[in-house]
């Protein structure tokens, strides 16, 4: 436990720093509109635009030029970089990754506090190669045990329901509504059975089948081995995980948001003598180091650092990495439980079946009774599998 001679200034410091300007481009109204005079020479300066267009068209004077592409989107921006960004050495949060999570955290922090806070994101990898969120199947259910998951899932389809109004419509997020169908041994029905009644008491929809009623729902499924199902009735289904990602990144750069593309190697750490941490008995009075800065290795080569007051870790794989850097899992004491993430090498495999009756429209995404996962992708007889356990 922390105990500072400063407490309330501590906790005041995220939200009394405004260390950049941070403009946000979006919400804006212009003075001009306001004024009537003004408001008048502008209509009547467009009217004459229009006469002159009549008589010297513009569209045989630039008939070389590309159309610019229509756009829906909620944001302005200068490309995917967003607008000119200049690099921010002071921030509120600073995100380590900008993957579907890291971005994620982005955007709602910006869509909730606009030019209150200062956030930028630090992302190594701007093509994604590795991103876990790139590689996703998009798969959305509420079929989990734990309370937490259940709701955040039911948030985010209510989310992904409504996407168009929170980021515009110039990149759909395919999403394909469809239930998920979780089958069960013997050992695992009763387990099904409680799983099912507590997903329907939080507000997601689903119904168990037996295994006669789902081999007549699904002719062409193997009910073998198979006790009971539970069906997804709504709000479940696949949507393009890159152009979520590519939403959330879009939007927390038009809400304001800066993205860095550079890779975290390091912290800076400051001694805090004002703090003293109580319950630990490794710790001895005026020896708390905070977090001070992230020092980033930019894409040339450069070392550049930045000031923040709340760091996020959002590295996917490489989080235990990060947390290291961070001394988390390498100090004694508060610092002594390392952040128990890194990667495991998964496959998934495309499947085709060319056979008359081979599943389609009405194949739900299945997860079996060993923890093999599998959906259509398409409807021309192609499937995606892949295992959701350990192999
Ligand atoms: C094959 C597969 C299928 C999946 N299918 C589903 C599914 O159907 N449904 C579902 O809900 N989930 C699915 N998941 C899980 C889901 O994809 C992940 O939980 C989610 O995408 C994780 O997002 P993330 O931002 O944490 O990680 P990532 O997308 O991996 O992003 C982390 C980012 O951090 C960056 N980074 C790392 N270290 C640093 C550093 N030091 N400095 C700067 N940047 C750094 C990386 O470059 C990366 O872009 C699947 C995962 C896999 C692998």
């Amino acid at each position: 436990m922390l105990r500072s001679r400063h407490v309330m200034r501590q906790l005041q410091l995220p939200l009394q720093r405004a260390y950049s300007t941070g403009s946000n481009p979006s919400d804006g109204k212009d003075p001009e509109d306001l004024h009537p005079i003004r408001r008048t020479f502008r209509l009547l300066g467009n009217d004459m635009l229009k006469i002159k267009e009549f008589f010297v068209p513009t569209a045989e004077k630039y008939k070389d030029v590309p159309k610019p592409i229509a756009t829906q989107s909620k944001f302005k921006f200068g490309g995917d970089k967003g607008l000119d960004d200049e690099f921010q050495t002071h921030c509120d949060v600073l995100i380590v990754g900008g993957g579907g999570i890291g971005s994620s955290i982005a955007f709602w922090l910006k869509e909730k506090a606009r030019n209150g806070l200062n956030v930028v994101v630090v992302e190594k990898d701007e093509k994604y190669t590795r991103s876990a969120t790139r590689v996703s199947l998009g798969a959305l259910t509420q079929q989990f045990s734990l309370p937490e998951n259940i709701q955040m899932s039911l948030f985010g389809a209510e989310f992904l329901r409504n996407a168009p109004e929170h980021f515009g419509t110039d990149i759909p997020i395919q999403y394909t509504p469809h239930g998920q169908l979780v089958l069960a041994g013997e050992a695992d029905a009763d387990m099904l059975k409680q799983t099912s009644q507590l997903q329907n008491e939080l507000g997601a929809r689903n119904e168990l089948l037996t295994a006669e009623r789902l081999a007549s729902r699904f002719p062409w499924l193997n009910t073998k081995d198979v006790a009971l199902g539970c069906l997804g009735l709504e709000r479940e289904g696949w949507f393009d995980p890159w152009a979520l990602l590519t939403n959330y990144r879009r939007g927390a750069l038009g809400y304001g948001g800066h993205f860095v593309h550079g890779e975290v190697v390091d912290f800076v750490f400051q001694n805090q003598d004002d703090i003293i941490v109580t319950g630990d008995s490794s710790a001895t009075e005026g020896s708390y180091q905070s977090l001070d800065q992230v020092v980033v290795q930019m894409a040339d080569g450069a070392k550049r650092t930045i000031k923040f007051a709340i760091c996020i870790i959002a590295a996917g794989v490489d989080s235990g990495n990060v947390a290291r850097l961070a001394h988390i899992g390498r100090s004694s004491g508060l610092l002594r439980v390392p952040l128990p993430i890194d990667a495991r090498k998964r496959y998934m495999y495309e499947l085709s079946a060319q056979e008359r009756d081979a599943p389609g429209m009405a194949m739900p995404m299945i997860l079996d009774t060993s923890g093999i996962f599998i959906r259509r992708q398409g409807l021309g007889g192609h499937y995606i599998c892949a295992h959701n356990g350990h192999l």
